[in-house]
């Protein structure tokens, strides 16, 4: 078994093969007298050699090491990673949609644009909004997006304003967003209730204020109580409002960021839609916004006339392009597939599950951590770990120890506003009996820390490797197999 936890290259020998070719049966010709010498390496490339089978094994065993939705419960906050259905992968492999191209004339790739349009005028209705662009491919992209269409939105009004207003329980990536499309960003502290300090706020607002960033329910799982009012007085002040809709997972069918009096919003596909997501895409992050931002929507916009859809790059005002073609295609067909396989009933339900399963857990693990904010919450909630930190145990432990029992830990020290904290989503695609053997184990190891804290403290056990050293991977990290890398790592193992 050994074997396969080693780097291809340390089960390589010089010489074996994983494919055979018959005999050559034309004359040979030198490479060098084909290319030109710059082009051809000096020494030859470093490539691994190994038999086909080994290379099957190696790849299947780390495939096997990796732990994702379905082959696990993965309850990590804020990230909703729900289960994928496998009709959006087979409506992706339908071959009229795989192997067609962007650059084909538009009249022989209707279907493909009637997609994207019906999914546009779908998100709309989601989201409350009057138009839709499918370009982003991210959450982050999304943002960064419609960062840019404030800026164009108050350019055209005669109007330089510097500032988005930001809440401390925020996602990373707003102020990261915001910093990008060259604002300052300025944080909002949370009351004690978890939600938007509307006076707080009030005291930041004026006419250098761009945008307020919100999500609501917020990352602590709370619904925004004064959201209406928050959204008087920003517009009060001709700032717009931007929702961060990468967790759609407890408003589906229920509200809508524009009956919230929002003006933008973007969505991440690939949390709340169910396309899969994880190891760095593909994602889509598409952007909602009001009828008086549509002038400035990413060109080519996807448009209906008479009976043909069409790519209209007409639109002068628009902040251009920010994606190559029209988006992530094969992402968007999985989540018209779900939207279109649960309809409205179907995703209202969506949300009462997600809220549900949250709650249920909530209530199960609130006897054993420290809760921080004791209200229902919507899709996910936060515990916090300070209690067990008084006994030297860490919420980074405790994570750690939950992988002994095959569960992907939940999101841990965001936001960034409760010590300790642990963020839970189950999302409503896991069943009772996966949240009750869930809760049991929290239960375990919130007991482990008071009896027994080293089992925690040394954790994990059962994995392949234990702690890595975080700060040496990031300040020496080791990209490339050499006999000297090789030798370090020989070495670790046998300290270990
Ligand atoms: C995931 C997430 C984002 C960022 O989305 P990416 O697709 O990872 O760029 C933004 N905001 C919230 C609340 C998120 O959960």
């Amino acid at each position: 078994m050994v074997e396969y936890n080693d780097l291809i290259f340390e089960i390589s020998r010089q010489g074996r093969v994983g494919s055979s070719l018959p005999e050559c049966d034309v004359e040979k010709i030198e490479l060098q007298q084909k290319l030109p010498k710059h082009l051809i390496r000096e020494t030859p490339a470093e490539l691994p050699e190994v038999s086909e089978l080994q290379l099957v094994r190696h790849y299947t065993a780390l495939s096997n090491k990796n732990h994702g939705i379905d082959n696990g419960f993965y309850p990590l906050g804020s990230c909703t990673m729900k289960y994928n259905p496998k009709i959006n992968e087979d409506v992706a492999r339908l071959e009229g949609f795989s192997r067609i191209h962007p650059y084909q004339p538009t009249e022989t790739v209707q279907g493909a644009l009637e997609v994207l349009y019906e999914l546009q005028e779908e998100l709309a209705v989601i989201t409350g909004m009057d138009a839709v662009t499918l370009q982003p491919s991210a959450g982050a992209q999304g943002e960064w997006t419609g960062l840019m269409m404030v800026k164009a939105y108050h350019k055209q009004k005669g109007e330089v304003r510097t500032k988005v207003l930001v809440p401390d329980s925020a996602h990373g990536t707003n102020p990261a967003s915001a910093s990008v499309a060259g604002y300052e960003t300025i944080t909002i502290p949370s009351n004690e209730q978890g939600l938007v300090d509307l006076e707080e706020l009030k005291k930041h607002l004026d006419d250098n204020t761009a945008a307020l960033m919100l999500t609501n329910p917020n990352t602590l799982g709370l619904f925004e109580k004064e959201i209406v009012e928050i959204a008087h007085v920003v517009h009060e002040a001709g700032g717009l409002l931007y929702y961060d809709g990468a967790n759609a997972n407890a408003i589906l069918g229920k509200t809508t960021p524009g009956t919230m009096g929002f003006d933008i919003v973007h969505l991440n596909l690939h949390k709340t839609f169910t396309t899969p997501h994880g190891g760095g895409g593909p994602g889509a992050g598409p952007v909602g916004v009001k009828e008086k931002l549509i002038p400035f929507l990413p060109v080519p916009r996807v448009v209906k006339a008479e009976d043909q859809y069409a790519l209209d790059y007409n639109q002068p005002q628009s902040i251009g392009r920010v994606k190559g073609y029209y988006g992530n295609f094969g992402i968007l067909l999985r989540a018209y597939t779900y939207i279109r396989t649960m309809g409205p009933e179907g995703l209202r339900q969506v949300s009462e599950g997600a809220v549900l399963h949250a709650n249920y857990l909530r209530k199960k693990l609130e006897p054993y951590f420290e809760a921080p904010y004791l209200q229902i919450c919507k899709h996910e909630f936060v515990l916090s770990g300070s209690r067990q930190k008084k006994l030297g145990v860490r919420t980074l432990d405790m994570a750690k120890r939950l992988l002994d029992f095959g569960y992907h830990p939940p999101t841990i020290y965001f936001p960034l506003n409760v010590e300790e904290c642990l963020m839970i989503e189950p999302t409503e695609t896991e069943s009772k009996e996966t949240m009750d053997a869930f809760a049991d184990v929290m239960i375990q190891i919130a007991k482990e820390v008071e009896e027994n804290p080293g089992i925690v403290l040394e954790a994990p056990h059962t994995t392949v490797i234990g702690r890595l050293d975080e700060v040496q991977a990031a300040r020496q990290p080791i990209l490339r197999y050499t006999k000297e890398a090789s030798a370090v790592k020989e070495k670790e193992t046998v300290n270990a």
